[in-house]
């Protein structure tokens, strides 16, 4: 079934939306772009005459009840947002009454998913390594699917529209799709819109692909590498990466950010970069600074000769050179993680300089696809998120989506 396709006229709908917002100290919202981002369902089931149960998680609360993760201290920012009062439901598992009582148009949230460990389904205090962990998480599992079938007891019909938790297979993200036969659950507006981006990436792919890989590890982005070589025609690694691909190759790096259990794995992909005939972009200069700090002295130099005791911290000149003739030429664009320490203004330029090839690009006809936590700050911090095709609401959903795996909030409901 599809959003719009169906009805939701007098019917009670379970949305899983993604309300996992910043806050601050004082419990504020300071950042509302995922409540806004699934407005546009909400608002559907509601217009249409149906009635909602918004459920989410918030944090990492590890299975218990933790008041800073409440989320009772959204609810009237979500009331504000659709324009109408919320009811809350201080315990996920034990809400059956308010939900009966519903009526039309009537919107209940449920508190924080993740008080409760069923929801992850990952037996809590007990290491992996105890001999009993196998049989707890057996046992777990099957906690889980009561949770699940709790949850899914509340509604006629079951909408997915949280991308950002679409790896992983949580009640309420999976397993609750099960109660639901193949016409009362679908995916929401904005995990269809997510959907469609990564199937722009992986099929239907104008030329020339390059993707832009940056943030502090190779090994944490080592999959999605090795995945998109075999489809990319530029390669650009940058960030903190770029410290160990330079030491691979012979370079000093003084105190960068450096991975020196990865150096052959960098030279590996140096190697397959070449076999495979793809564009490898890695930096050639940086802004290296005497401390980890905004306010650091500065120098360019060489990746290969950086001074002991300074680190490289962003892109130099030479490199962004690099970045922008890859970029600019492009038809299609994926970019996730940042060059440089971008939280620091004076760290920027690297990051800067991509995000400007890319809207350049995005105005010659490429299409952009920005994802990942610190790529959309760093688009956000420059006011330049209009200005690309898509942005991604997922980080690690969004990089296993488009290394090919299969999600299972997804699949739940697709089969
Ligand atoms: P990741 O979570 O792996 O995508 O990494 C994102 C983080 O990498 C951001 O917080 C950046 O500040 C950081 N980063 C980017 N370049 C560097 C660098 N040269 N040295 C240290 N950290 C960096």
């Amino acid at each position: 079934m599809t959003i719009d396709k169906f009805n939701f006229a007098g019917k009670k709908a379970l949305v899983r939306v993604d309300f996992n917002v910043p806050l601050d100290d004082n419990g504020h919202i300071t950042d509302d772009t995922r409540i806004r981002g699934a407005l546009p369902t909400l608002k559907k089931i509601l217009n249409d005459g149906g009635s909602l149960i918004i459920m989410s998680h918030m944090g990492k609360p590890k299975g218990k009840v933790n008041a800073k993760l409440s989320l009772s201290q959204i609810k009237d920012a979500v009331a504000k947002a659709l324009g109408t009062e919320v009811k809350f439901a201080a315990d996920s598992a034990d809400a059956s009454e308010a939900a009966a009582t519903l009526r039309p148009g009537e919107v209940l949230l449920l508190e924080n998913l993740r008080f409760h460990p069923e929801e992850e389904g990952k037996p809590v205090g007990i290491d992996k390594a105890d001999p009993t962990y196998d049989e707890a998480k057996k046992a777990m599992k099957s906690l889980q699917k009561e949770f699940a079938k709790k949850l899914a007891s509340y509604a006629d019909v079951y909408v997915n529209d949280a991308f950002g938790t679409a790896h992983r297979r949580h009640a309420s993200t999976a397993v609750v799709a099960d109660y639901f036969d193949a016409d009362h659950k679908m995916l929401g507006y904005l995990m269809e819109k997510e959907v469609k981006a990564v199937d722009n990436i992986l099929s239907d792919i104008k030329r020339p692909f390059t993707a832009i890989m940056g943030g502090s590890k190779v090994s944490t982005k080592i999959g999605i590498i090795e995945n998109l070589m075999d489809k990319v025609d530029n390669l650009i690694l940058c960030g903190g990466m770029t410290y160990t691909f330079a030491k691979a190759q012979g370079g000093n790096v003084g105190n960068s950010i450096c991975e020196n259990d990865k150096l052959d794995l960098a030279l590996d992909i140096m190697k397959k970069a070449k076999e495979k005939g793809v564009n490898l972009v890695l930096g050639i200069d940086c802004v290296a600074a005497d401390a980890f700090s905004n306010d650091a002295n500065t120098q360019i130099c060489s990746v290969m000769d950086i001074p002991e005791g300074w680190e490289g911290l962003d892109a130099g000149p030479e490199t962004r050179k690099l970045f922008t003739q890859a970029i600019e030429p492009s038809k299609t664009i994926l970019w996730n993680g940042p060059a440089g320490v971008f939280e620091f203004d004076n760290f920027t330029a690297g990051s800067r300089a991509i995000a400007d090839a890319i809207v350049k690009a995005t105005k010659d006809g490429a299409f952009s696809l920005v994802g990942g936590g610190d790529s959309v700050a760093c688009i956000n911090k420059f006011g330049l998120a209009d200005e690309v095709s898509y942005v991604s609401t997922g980080g690690g959903a969004l990089l296993e989506a488009i290394e090919g795996k299969v999600l299972p909030g997804i699949a739940a409901i697709k089969g």
